[in-house]
C-alpha cells in the first residue's frame, strides 16, 4: 500500500488514518523461511506532531514457516505494533538514526511494515513448546517415533576424554 502524505505534511495537528493491508514476499530471514499466503491487515495512523510525522500501526495476520526443531510445516500468528518517525528531508533532527527521512510525500507502507516485522519477529518458531525435535543420528521425529539409536548417542568429545582416562 502506498500513501500520499501531502495533505498532512505541512499541517501541524493533522492526521491520516491507516486501514488496509500490506503484502510481504515469501522470504528467508536469519535461517527461517516465511511464506505469506495472504496479505496482512494494518491499522494505525500517521499524525503530524509539530512538523514530525508519527506513524503508529498494528499489523496482524498469519504466515507459514517450519518448526525450528523438527522442521514440520507450521502456521504462525503475526501480531505486532510499531512506531516510526517520518521527517521531511530538510527537517533538523537530533538523532537521524531513529527516523525515516522522506524523499517524497508518498510512502510505501509495505516496506515500513516489513522492516518492522523483521525487527519484531520472534527468533524461534516451534510446532509446540515442548517439541522434542529430530534424532541427531537417524533423523527420526522424536515426537512420534522412538528410535533405538537414542540411548547410545555419546558426545564425540566425551569419547576422547574416556580414552584419556582409560590409559
Ligand atoms: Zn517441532
Ligand atoms: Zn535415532
Amino acid at each position: 500500500m502506498e500513501l500520499d502524505l501531502i495533505g498532512i505534511l505541512n499541517n501541524n495537528g493533522a492526521s491520516l488514518k491507516v486501514d488496509g493491508t500490506v503484502s510481504f514476499e515469501n522470504m528467508e530471514f536469519s535461517g527461517t523461511e516465511y511464506k505469506f499466503s495472504a496479505p496482512l491487515s494494518i491499522q494505525g495512523k500517521i499524525a503530524n506532531v509539530s512538523g514530525v510525522l508519527e506513524f503508529s500501526a498494528h499489523v496482524t495476520g498469519s504466515a507459514d514457516t517450519f518448526c525450528d526443531r523438527c522442521t514440520k510445516p507450521i502456521g504462525i500468528e503475526i501480531d505486532y505494533e510499531f512506531n516510526e518517525t517520518l521527517v521531511q528531508a530538510d527537517t533538523e533532527v537530533e538523532d537521524a538514526d531513529d527516523v525515516l527521512v522522506l524523499d517524497e510525500s508518498v510512502i510505501n507502507v509495505d516496506d515500513i511494515a516489513l522492516n518492522n516485522f523483521l525487527t519484531n519477529c520472534s527468533l524461534q518458531h516451534l510446532c509446540k513448546p515442548d517439541c522434542k525435535g529430530l534424532c541427531q543420528v537417524c533423523g527420526a521425529d522424536k515426537n512420534t517415533e522412538k528410535c533405538s539409536c537414542e540411548e547410545n548417542v555419546t558426545d564425540p568429545r566425551l569419547d576422547v576424554l574416556n580414552h584419556l582416562f582409560k590409559d
